[in-house]
């Protein structure tokens, strides 16, 4: 798969964010990094489809983005919200079901094949034991896994996660990330996440959008556009970025109070 996003303006009466120019190829994990209020949902939106560009184009595998049938699109691109108080009580097997949503019949009926995804889906985010569970009774993180896991359910090419790791303890910050990773590096799936954590910039092979609300957006590979620099001007806060050599990482401290 492919996204080319070519001078792209986006927004709702006027333009939100400008001027974005990026591919996004196959394999590959990017974070979108930007102070609240810049855009990043607004540019998710485009992403997904759900925005016309008011500037620009999105090109999906050389088609323009909202030229595809939002079932087709549904079948490429998987999108994972945060992980919210949810309405109902479904089984977590049945919140991960629903990613096969895009592939069945209008009856809906699961096939043998949708059973398969479900199953792979649990079993490859290690969450097979909480297929019976009540998705209202379980902790954030394993919500977290579960959206992650109808996202994987949902068979596409391309995830879309709006802080995959926000409102989660430390461990399960980890754990999440880790299987974000594994989807990329194992699965070749291509994953486009926000965050406020500059460190997942840092993940490996990681690669980075900036958006600024006041100076053009940097984009490239994290080691390179997350600089204790770019941090100042982006957040206006003074800080540092720690190399720690012995482990191959990298971390961003903030100079504070
Ligand atoms: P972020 O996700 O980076 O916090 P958003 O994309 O949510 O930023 O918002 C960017 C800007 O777009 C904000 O100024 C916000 O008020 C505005 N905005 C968001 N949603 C709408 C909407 N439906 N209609 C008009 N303006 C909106």
């Amino acid at each position: 798969m492919r996204m080319e996003i070519q001078d792209l303006s986006c927004g709702y009466q006027g333009a939100v964010v400008r001027n974005v120019t990026l591919n996004v190829d196959a394999g590959e994990l990017w974070c979108v990094l930007g102070p609240n209020g810049v855009g990043k949902t607004t540019l998710f939106k485009t992403f997904l489809g759900l925005l016309k560009p008011l500037g620009g184009r999105v090109l999906f595998d050389g088609k323009d983005l909202h030229r595809w049938r939002h079932k087709e699109l549904a079948k490429r691109i998987a999108y994972v919200p945060q992980s919210h108080e949810p309405p109902f009580p479904f089984l977590v097997e049945e919140v991960v079901a629903m990613g096969r949503n895009p592939h069945q019949s209008l009856i809906g009926r699961m096939r043998a094949e949708d059973r398969a995804a479900v199953d792979g889906a649990l079993s490859l985010l290690g969450i097979g034991h909480l297929r019976g569970a009540r998705y209202t009774r379980i902790s954030g993180g394993e919500r977290q896994l579960t959206l992650l896991a109808r996202a994987i359910a949902q068979e596409t090419a391309m995830l879309v996660l709006d802080e995959p790791t926000a409102n989660l303890d430390f461990g399960n910050q980890a754990r999440v990330l880790t299987s974000i990773c594994a989807l990329a590096r194992d699965l070749k799936k291509t994953l486009v996440m926000t965050t406020h954590v500059p460190d997942h910039g840092f993940l490996p092979d990681c690669k980075v959008i900036m958006l600024s609300k006041d100076g053009p957006h940097r984009a490239g590979p994290g080691q390179e556009v997350v600089t204790e620099e770019a941090i100042r001007n982006l957040y206006h806060i003074e800080n540092r970025i720690i190399h720690v050599k012995e482990y191959g990482k990298r971390t961003c401290i903030p100079l504070y109070p």
